[in-house]
Protein backbone atom coordinates (compact mmCIF):
# COMPACT_ATOMS: atom_id res chain seq x y z
CA UNK A 1 0.00 0.00 0.00
CA UNK A 2 1.27 3.41 -0.81
CA UNK A 3 0.27 5.62 2.29
CA UNK A 4 3.11 7.65 1.96
CA UNK A 5 1.12 11.18 2.22
CA UNK A 6 -2.12 10.11 3.31
CA UNK A 7 -3.83 11.13 6.45
CA UNK A 8 -4.16 9.44 9.83
CA UNK A 9 -7.64 8.63 11.23
CA UNK A 10 -8.64 10.76 14.54
CA UNK A 11 -10.56 7.90 15.48
CA UNK A 12 -7.58 5.77 17.36
CA UNK A 13 -7.43 4.99 20.77
CA UNK A 14 -4.21 4.29 21.95
CA UNK A 15 -4.40 1.91 25.21
CA UNK A 16 -0.71 0.26 24.47
CA UNK A 17 0.89 0.13 28.09
CA UNK A 18 -2.44 0.26 29.95
CA UNK A 19 -2.33 -3.00 31.14
CA UNK A 20 -5.79 -4.50 32.18
CA UNK A 21 -6.77 -7.80 34.20
CA UNK A 22 -3.07 -9.44 34.92
CA UNK A 23 -3.07 -9.07 38.34
CA UNK A 24 -6.60 -8.84 39.94
CA UNK A 25 -8.95 -11.48 40.54
CA UNK A 26 -11.98 -9.89 39.27
CA UNK A 27 -11.41 -10.82 35.64
CA UNK A 28 -11.90 -14.29 34.31
CA UNK A 29 -8.56 -15.52 32.83
CA UNK A 30 -8.52 -16.76 29.49
CA UNK A 31 -9.96 -21.13 29.56
CA UNK A 32 -8.05 -23.56 29.42
CA UNK A 33 -5.02 -24.87 31.22
CA UNK A 34 -3.70 -21.74 32.88
CA UNK A 35 -0.27 -22.50 31.06
CA UNK A 36 0.78 -19.04 30.08
CA UNK A 37 0.91 -17.95 34.34
CA UNK A 38 0.64 -14.40 35.05
CA UNK A 39 3.37 -13.28 32.61
CA UNK A 40 1.98 -11.03 30.16
CA UNK A 41 2.06 -12.40 26.51
CA UNK A 42 2.72 -15.74 27.14
CA UNK A 43 0.23 -18.27 26.40
CA UNK A 44 0.16 -22.03 26.19
CA UNK A 45 -0.17 -23.04 22.95
CA UNK A 46 -3.58 -24.72 23.11
CA UNK A 47 -4.84 -22.29 25.02
CA UNK A 48 -4.42 -20.08 21.59
CA UNK A 49 -4.70 -22.68 19.14
CA UNK A 50 -8.66 -22.93 21.07
CA UNK A 51 -9.25 -19.08 20.60
CA UNK A 52 -8.08 -18.58 17.90
CA UNK A 53 -10.45 -21.04 16.02
CA UNK A 54 -13.26 -19.37 17.73
CA UNK A 55 -12.33 -16.67 17.70
CA UNK A 56 -10.98 -15.35 14.35
CA UNK A 57 -12.00 -11.94 13.35
CA UNK A 58 -14.58 -12.62 16.05
CA UNK A 59 -17.81 -10.59 16.53
CA UNK A 60 -20.01 -12.44 18.90
CA UNK A 61 -20.22 -10.54 22.39
CA UNK A 62 -21.69 -13.52 24.36
CA UNK A 63 -18.84 -16.05 22.91
CA UNK A 64 -16.44 -13.16 24.36
CA UNK A 65 -18.23 -13.46 27.51
CA UNK A 66 -18.40 -16.83 27.96
CA UNK A 67 -14.44 -17.07 27.56
CA UNK A 68 -13.66 -14.18 30.01
CA UNK A 69 -15.79 -15.79 32.64
CA UNK A 70 -19.09 -14.81 33.91
CA UNK A 71 -18.24 -10.95 33.55
CA UNK A 72 -20.85 -8.76 32.71
CA UNK A 73 -20.83 -5.52 30.50
CA UNK A 74 -22.18 -3.55 33.26
CA UNK A 75 -18.96 -4.20 34.80
CA UNK A 76 -17.13 -2.50 32.52
CA UNK A 77 -18.85 0.62 32.31
CA UNK A 78 -17.41 2.24 35.13
CA UNK A 79 -13.93 3.24 33.60
CA UNK A 80 -12.56 5.74 31.81
CA UNK A 81 -9.76 5.66 29.62
CA UNK A 82 -7.20 8.51 28.59
CA UNK A 83 -7.31 8.20 24.84
CA UNK A 84 -4.14 9.92 23.10
CA UNK A 85 -6.14 10.17 19.61
CA UNK A 86 -5.62 14.04 20.38
CA UNK A 87 -1.72 13.53 21.19
CA UNK A 88 -0.96 11.79 17.54
CA UNK A 89 0.85 8.70 17.24
CA UNK A 90 4.43 8.38 17.36
CA UNK A 91 5.52 5.01 15.65
CA UNK A 92 5.43 3.32 12.43
CA UNK A 93 2.81 0.34 13.02
CA UNK A 94 0.30 2.82 14.63
CA UNK A 95 0.45 5.11 12.30
CA UNK A 96 -0.21 2.65 9.78
CA UNK A 97 -3.18 1.67 11.06
CA UNK A 98 -4.79 5.18 11.39
CA UNK A 99 -3.66 5.52 7.78
CA UNK A 100 -5.67 2.37 6.45
CA UNK A 101 -8.67 3.17 8.93
CA UNK A 102 -8.66 6.64 7.31
CA UNK A 103 -9.17 4.68 3.99
CA UNK A 104 -12.05 3.11 5.64
CA UNK A 105 -13.82 6.48 6.80
CA UNK A 106 -13.27 8.09 3.46
CA UNK A 107 -14.43 4.75 0.81
CA UNK A 108 -18.23 4.11 3.32
CA UNK A 109 -18.59 8.05 3.71
CA UNK A 110 -18.83 8.46 0.59
CA UNK A 111 -20.85 4.86 -0.24
CA UNK A 112 -23.02 5.83 3.03
CA UNK A 113 -24.12 9.17 1.40
CA UNK A 114 -24.25 7.40 -2.52
CA UNK A 115 -26.75 4.76 -0.62
CA UNK A 116 -28.55 7.35 0.91
CA UNK A 117 -28.11 6.19 4.43
CA UNK A 118 -26.90 9.82 5.71
CA UNK A 119 -23.30 10.29 7.09
CA UNK A 120 -21.06 7.48 8.07
CA UNK A 121 -21.01 7.56 11.60
CA UNK A 122 -16.81 6.62 12.27
CA UNK A 123 -16.17 3.57 14.71
CA UNK A 124 -13.18 4.18 17.13
CA UNK A 125 -9.89 1.76 16.85
CA UNK A 126 -8.85 0.40 20.19
CA UNK A 127 -4.77 -0.49 20.05
CA UNK A 128 -4.30 -2.41 22.85
CA UNK A 129 -1.01 -4.72 24.00
CA UNK A 130 -1.95 -7.96 25.93
CA UNK A 131 -5.75 -7.21 27.22
CA UNK A 132 -8.31 -4.43 27.15
CA UNK A 133 -11.50 -3.79 28.54
CA UNK A 134 -14.42 -3.71 26.16
CA UNK A 135 -18.05 -3.36 26.24
CA UNK A 136 -17.83 -6.83 24.92
CA UNK A 137 -15.96 -8.13 27.97
CA UNK A 138 -12.41 -8.48 28.36
CA UNK A 139 -10.46 -8.56 25.19
CA UNK A 140 -7.32 -10.44 24.77
CA UNK A 141 -4.61 -10.74 21.97
CA UNK A 142 -4.92 -14.18 21.70
CA UNK A 143 -8.36 -13.79 20.72
CA UNK A 144 -7.03 -12.09 17.27
CA UNK A 145 -9.04 -8.32 16.47
CA UNK A 146 -12.40 -7.80 16.92
CA UNK A 147 -15.20 -5.30 16.84
CA UNK A 148 -17.59 -5.47 19.53
CA UNK A 149 -21.17 -4.06 18.37
CA UNK A 150 -22.17 -2.38 21.89
CA UNK A 151 -19.56 0.27 22.62
CA UNK A 152 -18.92 0.32 18.47
CA UNK A 153 -15.14 -0.41 18.37
CA UNK A 154 -12.60 -2.73 16.93
CA UNK A 155 -10.14 -4.07 18.95
CA UNK A 156 -6.44 -4.57 17.60
CA UNK A 157 -3.70 -5.89 19.48
CA UNK A 158 -0.68 -5.17 17.17
CA UNK A 159 1.05 -8.79 18.06
CA UNK A 160 -1.72 -10.19 15.85
CA UNK A 161 0.06 -8.74 12.92
CA UNK A 162 3.21 -10.68 13.31
CA UNK A 163 2.07 -13.80 14.16
CA UNK A 164 -0.18 -13.43 10.89
CA UNK A 165 2.91 -13.31 8.97
CA UNK A 166 4.90 -16.25 11.29
CA UNK A 167 2.22 -18.62 11.83
CA UNK A 168 -0.18 -18.13 9.31
CA UNK A 169 1.75 -17.05 6.23
CA UNK A 170 -0.33 -13.87 5.67
CA UNK A 171 1.99 -11.48 4.60
CA UNK A 172 2.17 -7.92 3.61
CA UNK A 173 0.82 -4.31 4.50
CA UNK A 174 -2.62 -5.22 2.31
CA UNK A 175 -3.11 -8.46 4.13
CA UNK A 176 -3.59 -6.38 7.74
CA UNK A 177 -5.34 -4.01 5.62
CA UNK A 178 -8.35 -6.39 4.95
CA UNK A 179 -8.04 -7.57 8.17
CA UNK A 180 -8.86 -4.11 9.39
CA UNK A 181 -11.73 -3.86 6.26
CA UNK A 182 -12.77 -6.91 7.67
CA UNK A 183 -13.92 -5.46 11.44
CA UNK A 184 -14.69 -2.45 10.27
CA UNK A 185 -17.31 -4.29 7.56
CA UNK A 186 -18.79 -5.87 10.69
CA UNK A 187 -19.38 -2.31 12.11
CA UNK A 188 -21.13 -1.63 8.57
CA UNK A 189 -23.17 -4.65 9.25
CA UNK A 190 -23.86 -3.28 12.63
CA UNK A 191 -24.82 0.32 11.72
CA UNK A 192 -27.38 -1.31 9.13
CA UNK A 193 -29.18 -3.74 12.08
CA UNK A 194 -27.77 -6.90 10.19
CA UNK A 195 -25.84 -8.49 13.50
CA UNK A 196 -29.32 -7.42 15.27
CA UNK A 197 -30.94 -9.48 13.04
CA UNK A 198 -28.08 -12.16 12.74
CA UNK A 199 -28.04 -12.79 16.73
CA UNK A 200 -31.62 -12.61 16.84
CA UNK A 201 -31.73 -15.93 14.59
CA UNK A 202 -28.60 -17.45 16.26
CA UNK A 203 -30.24 -17.21 19.80
CA UNK A 204 -33.28 -18.52 18.34
CA UNK A 205 -31.25 -22.12 16.70
CA UNK A 206 -29.20 -24.34 17.87
CA UNK A 207 -25.39 -24.59 17.58
CA UNK A 208 -25.12 -26.07 14.19
CA UNK A 209 -27.26 -23.32 12.82
CA UNK A 210 -26.25 -20.80 15.34
CA UNK A 211 -22.49 -21.27 13.51
CA UNK A 212 -23.87 -21.31 9.92
CA UNK A 213 -25.48 -17.49 10.89
CA UNK A 214 -22.00 -16.66 11.79
CA UNK A 215 -20.06 -17.92 8.74
CA UNK A 216 -23.00 -16.28 6.87
CA UNK A 217 -22.26 -13.09 8.84
CA UNK A 218 -18.41 -13.50 8.51
CA UNK A 219 -18.45 -14.11 4.97
CA UNK A 220 -20.49 -10.45 4.45
CA UNK A 221 -17.56 -9.01 6.66
CA UNK A 222 -15.05 -10.28 4.26
CA UNK A 223 -17.27 -9.48 0.68
CA UNK A 224 -17.20 -5.56 2.67
CA UNK A 225 -13.69 -5.77 3.11
CA UNK A 226 -13.51 -6.37 -0.86
CA UNK A 227 -16.02 -3.06 -1.65
CA UNK A 228 -13.39 -1.34 0.48
CA UNK A 229 -10.27 -2.56 -1.73
CA UNK A 230 -12.97 -1.88 -5.31
CA UNK A 231 -12.75 1.48 -3.70
CA UNK A 232 -9.14 2.12 -2.79
CA UNK A 233 -8.56 0.53 -6.31
CA UNK A 234 -10.68 3.03 -8.21
CA UNK A 235 -8.76 5.90 -6.76
CA UNK A 236 -5.92 4.77 -8.07
CA UNK A 237 -2.71 5.55 -5.74
CA UNK A 238 -3.05 3.23 -2.70
CA UNK A 239 -2.47 0.22 -3.76
CA UNK A 240 0.54 -1.54 -5.47
CA UNK A 241 1.29 -4.45 -7.47
CA UNK A 242 0.86 -7.50 -5.20
CA UNK A 243 -1.69 -5.68 -3.16
CA UNK A 244 -4.63 -7.41 -3.98
CA UNK A 245 -2.96 -10.67 -3.63
CA UNK A 246 -1.92 -10.22 -0.15
CA UNK A 247 -5.36 -9.57 0.49
CA UNK A 248 -6.74 -13.13 -1.01
CA UNK A 249 -4.35 -15.09 0.37
CA UNK A 250 -4.66 -13.75 3.77
CA UNK A 251 -8.45 -14.75 3.43
CA UNK A 252 -7.43 -17.63 2.34
CA UNK A 253 -5.06 -18.12 5.06
CA UNK A 254 -7.38 -17.02 8.16
CA UNK A 255 -10.44 -20.25 6.40
CA UNK A 256 -11.65 -22.12 9.20
CA UNK A 257 -11.08 -25.30 7.14
CA UNK A 258 -7.27 -24.63 6.83
CA UNK A 259 -6.93 -23.29 10.37
CA UNK A 260 -8.53 -26.12 11.60
CA UNK A 261 -6.30 -28.48 9.60
CA UNK A 262 -3.43 -27.02 10.96
CA UNK A 263 -4.21 -26.99 14.53
CA UNK A 264 -6.05 -29.85 14.95
CA UNK A 265 -5.07 -31.93 12.08
CA UNK A 266 -8.75 -32.55 10.97
CA UNK A 267 -11.52 -30.41 10.09
CA UNK A 268 -14.99 -30.11 11.63
CA UNK A 269 -17.36 -28.58 9.12
CA UNK A 270 -20.31 -27.75 11.11
CA UNK A 271 -17.91 -25.84 13.70
CA UNK A 272 -17.05 -23.23 10.77
CA UNK A 273 -18.04 -19.85 12.16
CA UNK A 274 -16.01 -17.75 9.51
CA UNK A 275 -15.94 -19.67 6.37
CA UNK A 276 -13.28 -22.42 4.46
CA UNK A 277 -10.63 -20.65 2.67
CA UNK A 278 -12.11 -20.66 -0.40
CA UNK A 279 -15.70 -19.37 0.84
CA UNK A 280 -13.79 -16.51 1.91
CA UNK A 281 -11.59 -15.75 -0.93
CA UNK A 282 -14.89 -15.91 -3.06
CA UNK A 283 -16.52 -12.80 -1.11
CA UNK A 284 -13.81 -11.06 -1.07
CA UNK A 285 -13.13 -11.07 -4.93
CA UNK A 286 -16.82 -10.54 -4.99
CA UNK A 287 -16.95 -7.11 -3.26
CA UNK A 288 -13.56 -6.25 -4.92
CA UNK A 289 -14.64 -7.04 -8.31
CA UNK A 290 -18.56 -5.86 -8.42
CA UNK A 291 -17.94 -2.67 -5.87
CA UNK A 292 -21.46 -2.70 -5.39
CA UNK A 293 -23.05 -3.85 -1.75
CA UNK A 294 -26.24 -5.70 -3.14
CA UNK A 295 -23.16 -8.07 -4.18
CA UNK A 296 -22.49 -8.58 -0.77
CA UNK A 297 -25.58 -10.73 0.73
CA UNK A 298 -24.17 -13.83 1.99
CA UNK A 299 -27.67 -14.52 3.72
CA UNK A 300 -29.79 -14.16 0.21
CA UNK A 301 -27.19 -15.93 -2.11
CA UNK A 302 -27.34 -19.06 1.12
CA UNK A 303 -32.05 -19.43 0.72
ZN1 LIG B 1 -15.39 -11.15 11.58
Amino acid sequence: MRLDGSDESKNIEDRRGNRTGMGGGMFGRRGGGGGGGGGGKKFGLGTIVLILVAMYFGVDPNMLLQMTGSDTPSQYEETTYSTSSTQGLSDAESKFVAKVLKTTEDAWGRIFQQQGWGAYPEPKLVLYSGSTRSACGLGQAAMGPFYCPADEKVYLDLSFFREMGQRLGAHGDFAQGYVIAHEIGHHVQNRLGILEQVDQIRNRGNQRQANAMSVLSELQADCLAGIWANELRRQGDIIEPGDIDEAINAAAAVGDDRLQKQQQGYVVPDSFTHGTSQQRMTWFKRGLESGNIAQCDTFASAR
